[in-house]
C-alpha cells in the first residue's frame, strides 16, 4: 500500500521536521521528491537516506554555538524560507543586476559568514579570514550528489560537480582557482580534495591518507612568508586526482610550475624563506641534531636570518615550526619516502644553509685586484661535508672559472661578486632541482596500482592552484611571469566562458545577444609572441654577453609598442604594464642574470661527483622537464583532436597548438633560459587544462588586513571588474553551461523515454521525446546539440538514478 507508506512517511518527516530536522536539508528536499509520492520499492532508499540523515544528526553538535553555524544550518533550510534563500545563492538569479546590488549581495552574504556564491555554475568564494566550521565530514556528506539548490553555496558542491559529470560523462575535469595573493586559492585547492578524497571513497585507506598528505609536503617546500599572505604558494601547482572508471580514487600527480627559487637566497623587506628552513632548523635544535648537519647554533645561517639576526630566537623558541617539522616528518613517513631519502632531503637543505653562510673577501695583489678568498674557511667546509663534496673543488668551483679560448683552458679567478653569484646559484639549483625530485618521487609514489587500474583507463579531476596575480612595491622578473600565468589562465577563462560559448551559439544556429567582455588575448601575444613578445626579447637580449639590464628596457620600448606597454618617466630601469587586473610597475634590475639562470659547468661536476646518491641523481639529470616532453606532446596532439575545431582557427587559438607548430623548440633545452623554460610550462599546463572539461572557482578577497567580516567594497569592486565577474552574471543567465551533441545525450538518457531494448535514433526528436518525458524546461536545441542549464543536468541525472 504504497500510499500508506507514504503518508505515514510524510508524517513522521515532519514530526521530525518540526522537532530538530530543520536544519538538515535533504529531508525538507525529500518531501517533494518523487519516490515519496510514487513507488513502493523505492522507499527502501527513502529509508536509507532518512537513516543516514539520523546518523548525520547524531554527530552534528546539537547546539548551535557560533552565529555562523546558525546561518549555515538553520537559516537557509527554512522550508518557508527556502526560495528566497535560493535565490540569493545564485547572483543569476537576482533580478537587478548592476554591479552595486551584485556587491552589496555579496556583502549582505560575507557579514552573514555565507562566503560562497554561485554564478551559474561558477563558485566565488570569499575568504573569511576565520576558521569555519562547515568541512566536517558531515558536510562532506551533506553536499553529496544531491541537488546544488538543497544546500548553500559551497567549495564541496563545486568539487561534487566536477566529480559527478567525471563520473557521468567519463571524462577528465579540470577545476580551475584563480583569484589575487592571498584570496583563498590554496585553502579552497585543500578542501576540493579533501571531499574528492571522500567521494572518492578508497578502499584502500593508505591512499587516501597519503593524497591528503601531499599538500601539507609540498607547500612545507613550496611555500613561504610574504607581505600578503604567511603561507603563500611560491610556484604553481597542478594537482591531479585519478580515478577507476567507478569514480573510485585510485592515484595522484602533481605539477610544479616555476617555484620561485631567488627566494632561497634573498626575500623581499619583511618575508621569509620557503617554510622547511624554518622547520628543519627547529626541528633539529631540539632533537639537538644541528651539528650532525653542520649547522652553526650560535649564529643564525644567513638565508633564515634577517637584518638583524634575531630569527634564530624565533625559530629554535617556535614551537609551530618544531611541531611543523614533526608534521614534515610524518609526511614523509605516510607518503612512503624512506628514512635514508629524508635523511639526504635534510643534508641537502642544511648544505644549502651552509653554502650561504660561505663569504668572500677580495685579495689584492701586485697585478690584480679582483681575486677572491672565502675568509671563513669553516663555512665552506661545513658545506662540502654535509654534501659530501671535497671542500677544496668547492672552493675552487666558486672563487675560479674555466675559459676555453682556442682550444687551451685557462683557469680565470672570479671577483667577489662573481664568486657570490656562483654561491647563490648554486644554492637555487640545489633546492629546485630538490623541490622536483619530491614532487617526481611523490608522483611515483601515489601511481595507480597498475593490478588495479592503469592510468589510461581512468579518469581524472585536475586542481590548479596557481600563485595569483602579485603587484608589490617592487616587483621584478618572478611577478613578471606569475602575472603572464595568470593573464592566461584569466584568457582560459575568456574563452570558455564568453568565446567557446558564444561561438557555439553561432555555430549552432542559436539566437543570442553577445556578451560584451574584456579579451585579453593583445596582451598575452605582447607576451608570447615570436620574434617581438617581451619575452623573446628578454631571451635575445639574454643572449648578448654585453647586455644590460638598461638595453633591455630599451629593446622592449623599441619593439612593444602597444598600450599595454609603457615607461615611466625618470625611472630608468622600470616598465609598466597595464594587466588584466590592474597596471604593474616592473623593475628591470637583474633580470636579465634571472633569466639566464646559468650554473657554471664545474659546479655540476662536483655536486656530480658527490657521495650522497640523491644529490648525485639530482645532477646527473638534466634541470628540465625533458623527460615529460614525449608525454606533454602526445598530450597537446591529442588534447588539438578533442577540441572543438574552431579552437584552432586563427583567433581561437591556445598556446599549446603553437607548440605543434614548432616542436623542435621545446627539445632544444640546452642553454634554457627562465623565460624559455616559463613558456614551456606555461603550454605544459595548458595542455593538461585543454582536455578537462573545467570548473572555475574565483577567489576574492574582501579586504587587505586579514580581517574576518571586514568587507572593503572598493577592494572586492576592483577584483570583479578585472575579472570579468559582472559580464560572467550576465552570460550565466542567458547561457547554457552544457552543450552536448544529440548523440551522446541519447546514448546517455535514452532510458529516461525509451526501454532498454529500444534502439532510438540519435535524433533531434530523440532527444525532444527524452527531455519532454523528464518535464524539463526552457531547454533549447541546436542544430547538433542540445543547449542545458547545469541544473537541467542535475534534474535529469537525478531522474536517471531513479530509472538504473
Ligand atoms: P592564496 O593561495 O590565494 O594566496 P590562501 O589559500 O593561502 O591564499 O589563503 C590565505 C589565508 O586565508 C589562509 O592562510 C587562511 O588563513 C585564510 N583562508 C583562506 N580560505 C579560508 C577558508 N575557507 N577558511 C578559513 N580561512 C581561510
Ligand atoms: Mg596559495
Amino acid at each position: 500500500h504504497p500510499e500508506k507508506w507514504c503518508e505515514e512517511f510524510n508524517h513522521f518527516i515532519s514530526q521530525c521536521l518540526i522537532k530538530d530536522f530543520e536544519k538538515r536539508p535533504s529531508v525538507t528536499h525529500l518531501l517533494d521528491h518523487p519516490f515519496i509520492k510514487g513507488v513502493h520499492g523505492k522507499l527502501l532508499f527513502l529509508q536509507k537516506q532518512l537513516a543516514k540523515v539520523l546518523q548525520d544528526q547524531k554527530h552534528l553538535n546539537p547546539v548551535v554555538k557560533t552565529r555562523h553555524e546558525r546561518m549555515h544550518t538553520k537559516r537557509p533550510y527554512h522550508v518557508q524560507d527556502a526560495e528566497k534563500y535560493c535565490l540569493e545563492d545564485d547572483l543569476v538569479n537576482m533580478e537587478v543586476l548592476d554591479e552595486d546590488t551584485i556587491i552589496h549581495q555579496l556583502q549582505k552574504r560575507y557579514v552573514d559568514l555565507l562566503i560562497y556564491t554561485y554564478v551559474g555554475d561558477i563558485l566565488i568564494a570569499l575568504n573569511p579570514f576565520q576558521n569555519l566550521s562547515i568541512y566536517s565530514p558531515q558536510f562532506s556528506r551533506l553536499y553529496h550528489g544531491v541537488k546544488r539548490a538543497s544546500n548553500p553555496p559551497h567549495i564541496f558542491a563545486s568539487a561534487d560537480a566536477a566529480y559527478q559529470c567525471m563520473v557521468t560523462f567519463s571524462k577528465d575535469q579540470c577545476i580551475v582557482i584563480s583569484g589575487e595573493s592571498g584570496s583563498g586559492k590554496t585553502e579552497s585547492a585543500h578542501l576540493i580534495v579533501q571531499h574528492l578524497t571522500f567521494l572518492g571513497k578508497a578502499d584502500n585507506q593508505t591512499l587516501r591518507e597519503k593524497i591528503l598528505q601531499v599538500n601539507s609536503l609540498v607547500e612545507a617546500f613550496g611555500n613561504a612568508c610574504t607581505a600578503i599572505n604567511d603561507n603563500s604558494s611560491r610556484f604553481g601547482k597542478y594537482l591531479e586526482m585519478m580515478f577507476t572508471p567507478t569514480g573510485a580514487v585510485m592515484g595522484a600527480r602533481i605539477s610544479e610550475y616555476l617555484l620561485e627559487k631567488s627566494r632561497v637566497i634573498k626575500q623581499a623587506a619583511g618575508e621569509k624563506n620557503f617554510h622547511i628552513f624554518y622547520y628543519i632548523y627547529a626541528g633539529l635544535y631540539h632533537q639537538k641534531k644541528l651539528s650532525e648537519f653542520r649547522l652553526p647554533e650560535e649564529k643564525p645561517p644567513r638565508y633564515i636570518a634577517d637584518d638583524t639576526g634575531r630569527v634564530m630566537h624565533d625559530i629554535t623558541s617556535k614551537e609551530s615550526y618544531r611541531r611543523q617539522f614533526e608534521a614534515i616528518q610524518h609526511c614523509f613517513r605516510i607518503i612512503g619516502f624512506t628514512d635514508k631519502e629524508v635523511h639526504s632531503v635534510y643534508r641537502i637543505l642544511a648544505g644549502i644553509l651552509n653554502i650561504g653562510n660561505i663569504e668572500f673577501a677580495a685579495i689584492s695583489s701586485q697585478h690584480q685586484t679582483d681575486k677572491s678568498e672565502v675568509p671563513n674557511a669553516e663555512a665552506l667546509e661545513n658545506a662540502a661535508l654535509v654534501l659530501c663534496i671535497s671542500p677544496q673543488e668547492l672552493q675552487e668551483a666558486l672563487t675560479s672559472h674555466c675559459v676555453v679560448t682556442r682550444g687551451e683552458t685557462i683557469i680565470r679567478a672570479n671577483t667577489v661578486d662573481r664568486a657570490s653569484d656562483v654561491r647563490d646559484a648554486m644554492s637555487k639549483a640545489l633546492y629546485g632541482r630538490l623541490f622536483s625530485w619530491i614532487v617526481n618521487r611523490i608522483n611515483t609514489l601515489l601511481q595507480p596500482d597498475k593490478n588495479i587500474c592503469t592510468a589510461d583507463d581512468g579518469m581524472n579531476v585536475g586542481i590548479l592552484d596557481i600563485f595569483g596575480f602579485e603587484n608589490f612595491q617592487r616587483n621584478s622578473f618572478e611577478q613578471l611571469c606569475i602575472n603572464i600565468a595568470n593573464e592566461q589562465i584569466q584568457y582560459y577563462f575568456n574563452q570558455h566562458v564568453f568565446a567557446l560559448e558564444q561561438m557555439e551559439y553561432q555555430n549552432e544556429g542559436i539566437d543570442a545577444t553577445p556578451v560584451e567582455y574584456e579579451d585579453n588575448r593583445p596582451l598575452l601575444d605582447m607576451f608570447l609572441q615570436k620574434p617581438l613578445g617581451l619575452l623573446a626579447l628578454l631571451d635575445e637580449e639574454s643572449r648578448f654577453p654585453q647586455a644590460t639590464d638598461q638595453t633591455l628596457v630599451d629593446k622592449f620600448e623599441d619593439n612593444l609598442r602597444c598600450k599595454y606597454f609603457w615607461r615611466p618617466k625618470g625611472m630608468e630601469l622600470c616598465f609598466g604594464i597595464q594587466h588584466y587586473a590592474g597596471k604593474v610597475l616592473y623593475d628591470a634590475s637583474g633580470v636579465l642574470e634571472k633569466n639566464r639562470d646559468t650554473l657554471p659547468a664545474d659546479v655540476v661536476v662536483i655536486l656530480r661527483a658527490s657521495e650522497n646518491q640523491l644529490l648525485q641523481q639530482l645532477f646527473s639529470i638534466p634541470l628540465t622537464k625533458t623527460g615529460n616532453l614525449a608525454q606533454t606532446r602526445a598530450r597537446i596532439t591529442a588534447a588539438s583532436r578533442s577540441l572543438p575545431p574552431h579552437f584552432s582557427s586563427g583567433r581561437l587559438k591556445v598556446d599549446t597548438l603553437e607548440v605543434i607548430r614548432h616542436p623542435e623548440e621545446t627539445t632544444n633545452m640546452k642553454g634554457q633560459t627562465m623565460a624559455s623554460y616559463f613558456r614551456y610550462s606555461l603550454m605544459d599546463l595548458l595542455s593538461k587544462m585543454v582536455v578537462g572539461q573545467p570548473h572555475f572557482v574565483r577567489c576574492i578577497k574582501p579586504n587587505d588586513d586579514r580581517e574576518a567580516l571586514k568587507f572593503s567594497t572598493d577592494k572586492v569592486r576592483a577584483q570583479l571588474r578585472s575579472t570579468g565577474i559582472l559580464e560572467t552574471v550576465s552570460i550565466r543567465q542567458q547561457g547554457y553551461s552544457h552543450r552536448i551533441l544529440f548523440e551522446e545525450f541519447v546514448k546517455r538518457y535514452y532510458y529516461l523515454a525509451f526501454r532498454a531494448h529500444q534502439t532510438p535514433l540519435a535524433s533531434k526528436e530523440s532527444c525532444i521525446a527524452i527531455l519532454e518525458k523528464s518535464r524539463v524546461d526552457h531547454w533549447l536545441l541546436g542544430k547538433t546539440k542540445v543547449f542545458l542549464k547545469y541544473y537541467h543536468v542535475e534534474q535529469l541525472n537525478l531522474l536517471l538514478r531513479e530509472v538504473i
